[in-house]
């Protein structure tokens, strides 16, 4: 294909992938474009596929659906890449031994025949001046073979430092598997293992272990408002907020979406509930601020639901009873941390719950305070 034509064609995938996001009111910032301009050129059938699937029930992708299939089909293979390349580097590395532990062989077996043929030649009487020249001949070998060892020895180390740079790429590559790319803490894969790992640690010795579980108020208003990149920036924003107020023991996570999890081994209810609040405050405090234009975006808050591990909890017992609570306090009013066997709150919303909608609780009974005032302001 000729330049033209290729560049043609490459404008011809842009604009339809704009044209797709512009039909379906999403914003064609770099993710949602890229998702787009590979369903189009056909270079990933699994997205493909998940688009048309989408298309066909919803008949449009959101921009919420696009964050999915961006970290479900395209950021997962930015990874196979990597691990793409380092299987061809650990290939080339094994290759290089193989041939250096030949050489190695080869040399080793040339030597002994020498010697060997030595051996021979001295079971004859020989004179002095064949003596010599066969001790010179296999004094000589010797040296080349030293000569040739301490080669080797320097291939082998050059081999030795790859490997060990192979190592750490791969180290690299399994701590990204387990990173959240946009708020650079855990991700889900990273939660459902520690947690299963955390888990059976202080059931073993009986170690207290509390569930945080956070969602953000209102998110979708807010992307539809003032952008899903905007939104990006709120998670950050988030997450940053989560690990500010957690020792180096807990485990934040981003859960999915717009929702964190984080594990606290060694902490009580009553601890946990503490951390829960603090989080809770430092999201709230400050409204926030689009750095590029000055605008003034408002407060994002989250709620919050905290369990405590029991002796017959399993991972999916902790986190659904986490969730649950996350559940009462959105349906309280949302900016407030619920924790279990908070028994009387429980009883008190419940009954409410019958009653109302939703209501936002005043006093601070649950360990809320959803009366703070805004302060200073933090930029997305
Ligand atoms: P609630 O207070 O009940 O939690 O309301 P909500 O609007 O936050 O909840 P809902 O489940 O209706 O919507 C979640 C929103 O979170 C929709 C989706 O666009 C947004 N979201 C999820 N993941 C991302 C993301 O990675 N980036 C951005 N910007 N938004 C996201
Ligand atoms: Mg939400
Ligand atoms: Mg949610």
């Amino acid at each position: 294909m000729s330049t033209m034509e290729d560049f043609e064609r490459t404008i011809g995938y842009a604009d339809r992938a704009v044209g797709h996001l512009k039909h379906d009111r999403v914003s064609p910032y770099p993710k949602a474009y890229e998702v787009w301009f590979v369903h189009l050129t056909g270079q990933n059938d699994e997205l493909s596929k998940a688009i048309n699937d989408i298309y066909e029930k919803y008949g449009r992708v959101s921009s919420g659906q696009i964050v999915h299939l961006h970290e479900t089909f395209i950021s997962e293979n930015h990874l196979g890449d990597k691990v793409d390349k380092m299987g061809g580097k650990i290939n080339e590395e094994a290759t290089f031994l193989q041939d250096v532990i030949k050489k190695c062989y080869g040399m080793s077996q040339d030597f002994g025949k020498s010697l060997k043929q030595a051996a021979k030649d001295l079971e004859i009487d020989l004179d002095q001046h064949t003596l010599q020249k066969l001790i010179k001949r296999v004094s000589l070998e010797t040296l080349a073979v030293e000569k040739q060892n301490e080669q080797l020895l320097e291939q082998l180390q050059v081999a030795r430092a790859g490997i060990q740079r192979l190592h750490k790429d791969l180290e690299e590559v399994r701590e990204e598997t387990l990173l959240d790319q946009l708020t650079m803490i855990g991700n889900r894969r990273h939660f459902d293992r520690s947690l299963s790992q955390t888990l059976a640690e202080c059931h073993l010795s009986d170690k207290s272990l509390c569930l945080i579980m956070a969602d953000i108020d209102h998110f979708k208003n807010f992307n539809d408002t003032w952008g899903h990149q905007t939104g990006d920036q709120v998670l950050k924003l988030v997450a940053l907020a989560v690990k500010g107020n957690v020792k180096t023991i807990d485990i934040p996570c981003r859960y999915g979406g717009e929702e964190f999890a984080i594990i606290l081994p060694g902490t009580t209810l009553e601890q946990g509930k503490v951390i829960a609040e603090r989080i809770r405050k430092t999201v709230a405090k400050r409204d926030v601020v689009k750095r590029s234009t000055g605008e003034n975006l408002g407060r994002i808050t989250i709620s919050t639901g905290v369990s405590v591990l029991n002796s017959s909890d399993t991972p999916e017992s902790l986190i659904h009873r986490a969730d649950r609570c996350l559940y009462a306090a959105k349906k309280a009013g949302r900016n407030q941390v619920i924790v279990e066997n908070d028994e009387l709150f429980f009883k008190r919303s419940l009954k409410r719950l019958n009653h109302f909608e939703s209501f936002r609780p005043t006093g601070n009974s649950a360990g809320f305070n959803s009366t703070d005032s805004p302060q200073p302001q933090a930029d997305v």
